[in-house]
């Protein structure tokens, strides 16, 4: 932060002669890159920067001075400064390694990469062109990956896949302490494993950036990043590695939700699980662009959009892996079937009207002439036979030439 306001003092100061009326003096040379990129280093003029020019201690600049370098005094105890320590410790760059470098961890490592930090990545297929391409290293061996010492490791693998792959993968080569985190999109179960399978002496968070590359393929804004801090160690550069890490997140404008891993999977069973199976639901619809699409129909399309180019062991895993998503599965099955039965229920109601306005035949003579037929039945059955009536004819009250399907016979009155 000072040494972004020195250069951009110093830069001004030549072009903008209001500027010498504001003497300064440089304090430091760091922070300039992570300030300039976090608040828009060219919007800024010197004054603004400062806040005003009543927030510089101000020297009375003499005529002769006036071309001499500028300097700035009394930053540390600036309010409006409050963001400089954090812009200052997320300049440390991270060497961070991804285990699996499928759809997500390719979407998080470009990302990581245009943060300016390092990435290596290892997974079961071959991706090293994929990484070449985007400037991360690419460590078939996973043994290789842990010789580089990542700072930070994230398992990005499918969920079913996580539990065989932390088994197998080789953390006794890991530095000590290395910062462990996944993003999986169950939180209980990979917070689980990393408590039972990780060194005591390994830091953990589990992440879960509520979107993916299509939802998340341009800015983050907004979008929700939930975190549990599982276990930091105390000391100071651990706990700032984990922010350095989350600052990655911060930095693109995710909403940050620090939220348990358990409170994280009882809500996520009532949003996401269901959000992923109503756009699969649909997808296996088909729907198809029309020519009056509403704003409703288009979010609909963009659910299926946003859902169909997840893999089926992503949406297993969310359904598998949280032990919330049975019950909110059986809640949509029956908000489904009251949503049907009352439309069905007004169904019976044209029926009828339809029935008697066609031939004089009301229900209650229909309902008799069955009875006599050797049937009884009570109003639900009734109202399920019209029903099944108008399924199998696909005509309101049925064929009229046809006898009743379930053998109410001739007696049963033409309609
Ligand atoms: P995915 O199908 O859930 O996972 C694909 C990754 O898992 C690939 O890297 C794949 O490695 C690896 N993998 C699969 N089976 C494996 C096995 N038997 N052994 C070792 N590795 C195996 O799809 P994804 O979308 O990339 O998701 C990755 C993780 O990110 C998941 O845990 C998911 O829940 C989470 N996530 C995804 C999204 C999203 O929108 N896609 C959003 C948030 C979080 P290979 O490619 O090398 O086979």
């Amino acid at each position: 932060m000072s040494a972004f306001i020195a250069s951009s003092v110093l830069a001004r100061s030549t072009a903008n002669p209001r500027a010498s009326s504001v003497p300064t003096r440089v304090a430091s040379t760091t922070g300039t890159r992570a300030f300039a990129k976090c608040h828009g280093a060219d919007s800024l003029s010197a004054r603004d920067a400062l806040g005003g020019s009543s927030r510089v201690p101000s020297r009375t600049s003499t005529p002769a001075r006036s071309t001499a370098r500028f300097g700035v005094n009394a930053l540390d105890a600036a309010m409006p400064f409050d963001n400089e320590a954090r812009a200052a410790k997320r300049l440390r760059k991270l060497k961070i390694g991804i285990v699996g470098f499928g759809n997500f961890g390719q979407f998080l490592a470009k990302r990581f990469i245009d943060n300016d930090h390092a990435v290596i990545a290892t997974s079961r297929g071959d991706y090293s062109d994929a990484a070449k391409k985007m400037g991360a290293r690419y460590f078939p061996d996973p043994d290789d990956f842990c010789e580089q010492h990542p700072d930070v490791v994230i398992f990005a693998t499918s969920i079913l896949s996580t539990e065989a792959t932390i088994n197998s993968f080789p953390v006794q080569r890991l530095r000590r302490n290395t910062l462990v985190a996944d993003v999986l999109s169950v939180k209980q179960f990979p917070k689980q494993l990393f408590l039972q399978r990780l060194p005591d002496d390994f830091d953990i968070v589990c992440l879960h950036p509520m979107f993916g590359p299509d939802s998340g393929k341009g800015t983050w804004k907004n979008l929700p990043l939930v975190y549990d801090k599982v276990r930091i160690g105390e000391e100071q550069p651990r706990r700032e590695r984990v922010d350095n890490l989350l600052g990655i997140f911060e930095d693109e404008g995710c909403r940050m939700v620090e939220m348990s891993c358990e409170e994280h999977d009882r809500q996520a069973a009532s949003s996401q699980f269901i959000t992923h199976t109503v756009g699969r639901m649909l997808g296996s619809m088909e729907l198809e662009d029309t020519t009056i699409n509403t704003k409703g129909y288009e979010s609909l399309l963009n659910l299926v959009n946003n859902t169909s180019n997840d893999s089926f062991d992503l949406y297993y895993g969310l359904f598998m892996y949280n032990k919330n998503a049975t019950q909110e599965l059986n809640r949509l099955e029956l908000a489904f079937s009251q949503v049907k039965a009352q439309l069905f229920d007004r169904l019976h109601t044209l029926i009828r009207d339809d029935i008697f306005d066609i031939d004089g035949s009301s229900p209650e003579q229909l309902k008799a002439a069955w009875e006599k037929a050797g049937e009884t039945m009570n109003e639900r059955g009734y109202k399920e036979r019209l029903i099944d009536q108008v399924n199998s004819t696909g005509v309101i009250g049925g064929s009229r030439d046809e006898p009743d399907r379930k053998g109410a016979n001739s007696e049963a009155p033409s309609r």
